[in-house]
């Protein structure tokens, strides 16, 4: 009887109790369908995945979708890099090899027909006539902004690939910034060329081709000011003596003595000179050029001019070179046009200026231009983005470090900072902020000269 009533009692008891596992394994079925309909396994989700997932939104159900998004993308090339044993879709930029996206492309082989002279480009004679109809035709667009300031595009640039090391590119970058700031204070505009126009005037001859291109494609442009990429302006508050060069068509770092008696090939300095827009500087381009063309042309010239030119070593033709050599032979042609410049610094040579700063700083002030306070400070000979170059490296480049926060110390002190010390990247306040900013007067007074003010045509 006991046994019979127990036996009864026990059927129920497992009765209610299978009831209850129905119910639990019907509310884990259900549980498994939604969370699947909500946060799915993707189109092939396997049980495992199915699994990490549901974890995952249980886990970290908190966390930013963008985030989430973040954390699979890694997970998926982590496990990609294990599978391919590569590193192609790393996140971190130092596992990176740099030559899988900036593939090293082999240099053409020179098409030069050695029959041919080499040429820029289709012989224009009636320039001067074209662009003067152009400016007529384009009165928004006058070659001068006022009578004495011309129009001035800034033409640099550097070679198509990255640097030898990634530092020279640092350096690139700051002698870029360096140059968008004085361009800014003086209404000057800024063409950065990367491209080599001409595979045959690669390295120190890819001006001639890019400066022919910007004459021709700026007729509004009266003067281009060529900047090497390796010389920065240390002195932003000096305007070029534009009144000066009136009669001229090419200003450069120079003495007449040096280059016309002597034909010393360091009488003058192409890392930075202006030229007038005009037939005159196609005609110098077209002359200047045929020493330009590399290989056998380029070595065969560097001996003409190593043999013909003052203390010049032996090494292939070079713009600076062949430009003294024409001059040289060339006077009567072009010599009544040209302006050799010493009175300030269109280029400075870095080695006898950039150890003098601190004694600049204590006497005197910028707008001088010259040995005081030089308007460019040319690292001639450092190569920074290069392999080789004719100094140490290190010197090369804290001297660089040096001209750069020189300048740059004086356009933050425009906006009231100035640097802890020239060889410190740090900055500090030089004045308390004002509740009326428009009455604080700029220290160099430089943001507004008279030199820039263009007025715009009531038109
Ligand atoms: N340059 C260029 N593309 C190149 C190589 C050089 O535009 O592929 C320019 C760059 O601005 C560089 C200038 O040519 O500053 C002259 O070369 P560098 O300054 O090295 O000669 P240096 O002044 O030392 O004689
Ligand atoms: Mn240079």
């Amino acid at each position: 009887m006991i046994g019979k009533c127990l036996g009864a009692q026990r059927c129920r008891k497992i009765h209610r109790t299978l009831r209850r596992c129905k119910v639990t394994v019907f509310c884990f079925v259900l549980t498994v369908v939604v969370l699947r309909g909500t946060i799915g396994a993707g189109k092939f989700g396997t049980p495992e995945q199915d699994f990490v997932e549901i974890r995952d939104h249980f886990y970290f159900r908190r966390r930013a979708e963008t985030h989430r998004v973040l954390e699979e993308v890694q997970t998926t090339s982590s496990d990609n890099e294990v599978a391919s044993g590569t590193n192609s879709e790393t996140n971190n930029y130092n596992d990176f090899e740099l030559n899988k996206v900036l593939v090293d492309e082999e240099s053409d082989d020179s098409k030069l027909d050695p029959d041919k002279p080499y040429s820029l480009g289709p012989k224009i004679s009636d320039w001067d006539k074209q662009r003067s109809q152009w400016l007529k035709e384009n009165p928004d667009y006058p070659n001068f902004n006022a009578p004495n300031k011309p129009r001035v595009l800034l033409v640099t640039g550097s070679s198509p690939k990255p640097c030898e090391n990634p530092v020279g590119d640092h350096y690139l970058l700051k002698s870029t910034k360096n140059k968008i700031d004085y361009c800014r204070l003086h209404g000057i505009e800024i063409f950065y060329n990367m491209a080599l126009l001409d595979a045959e005037m690669a390295g120190f001859w890819a001006k001639l081709p890019l400066i022919r291109t910007l004459l021709l494609s700026h007729p509004e442009v009266e003067f281009l000011w060529w900047m090497d990429s390796d010389a920065m302006f240390t002195d932003m508050a000096f305007e070029i003596p534009w009144e000066r060069y009136k009669d001229s068509n090419l200003v450069m770092h120079g003495w007449n003595e040096r280059v016309y008696d002597q034909k010393n090939w360091i009488g003058l300095n192409t890392g930075s000179f202006l030229l007038r827009n005009g037939q005159w500087a196609l005609d110098l381009l077209d002359a200047w050029a045929p020493m330009g063309p590399k290989g056998k042309i380029r070595d065969e010239a560097g001996k003409v001019l190593t043999r013909e030119l003052k203390n010049r070593p032996v090494f292939e033709a070079d713009d600076q070179s062949a430009m003294v050599y024409l001059l040289a032979t060339q006077r009567e042609q072009w010599g009544d046009k040209v302006y050799l410049e010493h009175a300030y610094y269109l280029h400075g040579y870095w080695g006898l200026l950039v150890d003098r700063h601190e004694e600049m700083i204590e006497t005197y002030h910028p707008g001088l231009g010259d040995h005081r306070w030089p308007l460019v400070t040319h690292f001639v000979g450092c190569k920074p983005c290069g392999k080789l170059g004719n100094y140490p490296v290190e010197r090369c480049l804290k001297q660089m470090d040096r001209a750069f926060n020189f300048g740059d110390n004086q356009i933050l002190q425009i906006y009231g900072f100035t640097q802890k010390s020239l060889v410190s990247r740090r900055v500090k306040k030089v004045r308390n902020e004002s509740r009326n900013p428009i009455e604080v007067k700029d220290v160099l007074r430089s943001l507004y000269p008279a030199f820039k003010a263009v007025k715009v045509s009531s038109s």
